[in-house]
């Protein structure tokens, strides 16, 4: 199956190939296969090939974040998330592309050449975990480990028709994730099946010393998420869906989707939800802050390419000048502005005391609801090069998703009607929940 998925791969026909690990892998495959020989038991994980987005530790191999910066960037120490699928006996295959550093929505910010579409390779593959979402949905990989700030593993998933879950804030270790914003970055498991989710999910979770986030949950067994009796009410925010921005075929596969739960017994609600301007301008303003805070420590001195100068101040400003793509610059320069004496009162601190009344806002409606559910996107996958010359169109685009992230709930796409399917949402640490509900959605 590794040979068979490398081989898929090689031609790197959708873009969605930073690096193949190919020696690593067929090593690691050998090993089972041996063991498969002798007679041994195997586990359920041994042996499955699955992808890793580039922008997550993996000792020895390449991790560019799809940057310049860190073109020649070979990680010193391996992810937890990734490493805990390692020790289960799964083999990663390839480095996967995406937005450098996670800065997009298309994973068109790359230099390793815009990702396509699975479905439509004139569309976008969506982002920032493009090349993740692609891989499985063309089966080049069995899943995929990509990473969520703000939707990057729930927008793809929809644009390409996977699965693709944003866990519970601090559900599975952020260590050995290169950081975007630290307070809202999530591993996220993109599969073909909520099977294979429940399988990731359970492996790569739980508490990690060298993340301080992190938590003790419950492993999700097969028999909890097939009954569906604890779901008695959904709710659904009515701004979302009534306005002009929403594409009509995802506001008519959303309809549906409502009457069909209708028609199950289950109790729909209209829910009052902040603007999506709002959500918008919070959620960059404080992910721009902290990608200006994470990124400040790439100046060319510990790693990645370094521009040597007549002084260190020069050093530094052309190795960050010449490194960055233009979108990482444009949210460097957004997020030490917000951060400055002057702005930051009345930008970042104000940007902190939304998000407080979003997170109240999300506390009151579950205490209603169970489940929250919504598009993934307000559009269709744009067709490459659209999102380049229009970054806030772009922005627009990520509407439904930040909000969830901004309040660290578990959030997770499932494929929907013809569009760009849904996401269910539930309230911290209920991740569980929303394997339920879509077992009960197939
Ligand atoms: N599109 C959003 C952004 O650019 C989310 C990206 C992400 O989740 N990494 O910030």
């Amino acid at each position: 199956l590794v040979q068979e998925k490398l081989n898929l791969l090689k031609p790197n026909t959708y873009n969605t190939v930073n690096s193949l690990l190919e020696n690593l892998a067929l090593e690691k495959a050998q090993k089972v296969d041996e063991k498969i020989k002798r007679g041994e038991k195997i586990g359920l994980l041994e042996g499955i090939p699955f992808g890793v987005k580039d922008v997550f530790m993996l000792q020895g191999t390449y991790t560019t974040a799809s940057a310049n910066f860190l073109k020649n960037y070979k990680a010193a120490y391996t992810a937890t998330a990734i490493q805990k699928l390692i020790d289960a006996g799964a083999i990663p295959i390839v480095k996967e592309n995406c937005d450098s550093f996670g800065h997009g929505s298309s994973s068109e910010n790359t230099i390793f050449g815009a990702v396509k579409n699975a479905l439509n390779s004139d569309l976008v593959g969506g982002g920032s975990s493009g090349g993740s979402a692609v891989n499985v949905a063309k089966n080049y990989t069995t899943f995929s480990i990509g990473g969520d700030t703000g939707g990057s593993v729930r927008q793809p998933a929809g644009y390409n028709k996977v699965y693709g879950l944003k866990p519970t804030y601090g559900r599975i270790s952020r260590f050995g994730l290169l950081a975007y914003a630290s307070s809202t970055d999530c591993v996220g498991p993109i599969t073909t099946s909520i099977e294979d989710l429940r399988i990731v999910l359970n492996t790569i979770s739980g508490i990690d010393i060298k993340d301080q986030t992190t938590y003790f949950s419950e492993e999700i067994s097969d028999e909890k998420i097939s009954k569906s009796d604890e779901i008695k009410t959904i709710g659904y925010f009515k701004n979302f869906i009534e306005n002009d921005a929403i594409d009509a075929t995802i506001k008519s596969d959303f309809l549906k989707a409502i009457e069909k739960i209708k028609a199950a017994g289950i109790q729909v609600k209209e829910l009052d939800f902040f603007d999506s301007e709002i959500l918008i301008a919070t959620y960059y303003t404080l992910a721009m802050a902290e990608t200006a805070s994470n990124l400040s420590r790439l100046d060319g001195t510990n790693y990645g390419n370094r521009m040597e100068e007549k002084n260190l101040k020069d050093t530094y400003s052309i190795t960050r000048s010449e490194n960055f793509s233009e979108e990482t610059k444009r949210r460097i320069v957004g997020g030490n502005q917000v951060l400055s004496q002057g702005f930051s009162d009345d930008i970042y601190l104000k940007a902190l005391s939304i998000r407080d009344q979003i997170a109240e806002n999300f506390e009151n409606d579950f205490r209603e609801v169970d489940v929250i559910i919504s598009p993934v996107t307000p559009n269709s996958p744009p067709k490459i090069g659209d999102s380049l010359k229009d970054p806030l169109a772009m922005y627009l685009s990520d509407a439904y998703t930040v909000g969830f992230s901004l309040g660290q709930l578990p959030t997770l796409t499932i494929p929907q009607g013809t569009s760009t399917g849904m996401q269910l949402s539930a309230a911290k640490n209920n991740d569980e929940l929303l394997l339920k509900f879509a077992n009960f959605l197939k």
